[in-house]
């Protein structure tokens, strides 16, 4: 890779972004990004001199579509642990949740909680194998070790576990920047249904026992982050 950006630098191609990744097969695939604009060299012969070394096994160009906009079109599967995800920016994301609201009213809130629900179990059951694998057998170390991290790393918020007790089951949880409730409007009530029943659903598969999450503090309600307190159901 080394090399590859010695010739970019060598016709003063300008790098703005390098992307790295292992493509199905563990091949390592380098995404970048360079402006052009004072290149000295066309970019197909630059693409032609890079595919002569010998630790570059492929070069495809992405050209940009528009004078000043180029999307990534040559990598359009993304991968999370392996499984395909998608990206979804606020604006989006904000149809999807606030529009089941809009239209289904306290119905539409029950629709949000359940997906939830059923989204925090399979990512629980996933998170139990992962466990094993990792020799985790704790459920407080499974939630804050996976649960936590994977929730802050992809980004629906920064997730940290405050209190986890298994006699009683009980857990309490903070989200700063919760996406959900970032993009609700300013409520009395808290806002959160979609995060609440990811947690219910994931702390009752882990735990094995039905739990009830209430949200105690709410951004949408001017809270500093959402607080999620998790009990056994009676
Ligand atoms: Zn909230």
């Amino acid at each position: 890779m080394r090399k590859a950006l010695d010739v970019c630098s060598k016709y003063n191609a300008y790098l703005i972004s390098l992307h790295f990744t292992l493509n199905p097969k563990g091949e390592k695939v380098f995404t970048l990004i360079y402006d052009l604009t004072e290149s000295t060299a066309p970019i197909k012969e630059i693409a032609e001199e890079i595919e002569k070394i010998e630790s570059i096994s492929e070069v495809t160009l992405i050209e940009q579509q528009a004078e000043g906009f180029i999307a990534d079109t040559a990598s359009p599967i993304i991968t999370a642990g392996g499984v395909r995800g998608i990206i979804l920016r606020t604006h989006i994301w904000a149809i999807l949740v606030n529009k089941i609201r809009e239209k289904f009213g306290s119905g539409g809130e029950a629709i949000l909680y359940y997906i939830g629900v059923d989204m925090g179990s399979e990512a629980a059951v996933e998170h139990k194998k992962m466990a094993e694998a990792l020799g985790l057998r704790e459920p407080d170390k499974i939630t804050s070790i996976l649960g936590a991290s994977i929730f802050t790393s992809i980004g629906w918020g920064s997730m940290q576990i405050e209190r986890f007790t298994l006699n009683p089951p009980y857990a309490l949880i903070t989200v700063y920047n919760n996406f959900e409730c970032v993009i609700g409007p300013a409520s009395e009530k808290p806002y959160s249904q979609l995060t609440r029943g990811l947690v219910a659903g994931y702390l009752s598969q882990l735990l094995g026992s039905e739990m009830q999450v209430n949200e105690i503090e709410c951004l949408a309600k001017g809270d500093p982050c959402c607080r999620f307190e998790c009990r056994a159901t009676r």
